[in-house]
């Protein structure tokens, strides 16, 4: 229970990867505040299970950001998780679709961060997590937008990393291969459509052909990195970008 007296921000953590994170935090002592869209009950459910608190701001809505963080105060733990896709060739890819994948997988986690360093600083103690992607390190066809925001949250994460190093506070990504959520489930008939194929073979031969292990990550696997990240022998660990990805780049 080494997180006994840290709050925590996930956001995106109403399903999925935030989800796990929230937990495995939670199970460590931290006081987690979730935030991300869902059914009100299930949600009511999920802030009992964890005596968390739960922000329903639209990381698209700057203006909800800003509200969000003024409400929950000071953050210890950030971790920028919430993120979405969109599977269409470069030359039909919705411009809509563009701009709400880098406003959510990019642009959010800059606001989330510049209000919550202040505090971080001043504390001297803070702890910066963003869920890129093993496509914030190499490109996939048809992805154009989610990997040109993850390869910018590691340039971002790593920027940050810099500026904040003297001030007790890291920045890493954590950047997992496939992982078995609701993100992936909801790509493959996409993904079907643009490359012409039947859903195992999208699931064999496009989502695991790059996964030496032929396994998904284990949403609670990435939750037990963003706990290590936390701790204090962690501090020099900085401006790293963490792949939990089965070896697909180390290819
Ligand atoms: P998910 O779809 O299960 O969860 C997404 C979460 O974000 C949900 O809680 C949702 O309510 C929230 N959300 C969506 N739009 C939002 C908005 N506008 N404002 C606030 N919250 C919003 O997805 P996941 O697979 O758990 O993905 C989580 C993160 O992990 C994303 O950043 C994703 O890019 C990244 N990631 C996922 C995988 C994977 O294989 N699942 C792999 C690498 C990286």
């Amino acid at each position: 229970m080494f997180l006994q007296g840290k709050r925590a921000l996930v956001t995106g953590s109403t399903s999925g990867i935030g989800l796990a994170v929230a937990r495995a935090l939670h199970a460590e002592g931290a006081q987690v505040v979730l935030n991300g869209f869902g059914d009100s009950q299930e949600i009511a459910a999920l802030c009992e299970e964890l005596s968390a608190s739960h922000s329903a701001a639209n990381l698209l809505d700057v203006a909800a950001i800003e509200a969000m963080m003024a409400e929950i105060g000071d953050v210890d733990i950030l971790v920028n998780n919430a993120g979405m896709q969109h599977v269409s060739p470069v030359d039909s890819f919705p411009t809509d679709k563009w701009d709400a994948i880098i406003g959510l997988n990019l642009t959010a986690p800059f606001h989330t961060c510049r209000l919550a360093v202040p505090a971080m600083k001043a504390k001297g103690w803070g702890r910066i997590i963003n869920t890129a992607s093993a496509h914030s390190k190499v490109a996939s066809p048809f992805k154009s937008a989610y990997n040109a925001s993850k390869h910018g949250l590691d340039g971002f994460t790593k920027t940050l990393a810099l500026e904040v190093a003297q001030d007790g506070i890291t920045a890493n990504c954590i950047s997992p291969g496939y992982a078995w959520t609701p993100l992936i489930e909801g790509q493959i008939p996409d993904t079907m459509a643009a490359r012409g194929l039947t859903r195992d073979e999208v699931i064999n031969d496009v989502l695991l052909a790059t996964t030496p292990s032929k396994k998904f990550v284990q949403p609670s696997e990435i939750g037990a990195l963003a706990v290590f990240l936390c701790r204090e022998e962690m501090a020099n660990v900085t401006g790293a970008n963490w792949s939990i990805d089965g070896g697909w780049t180390t290819h």
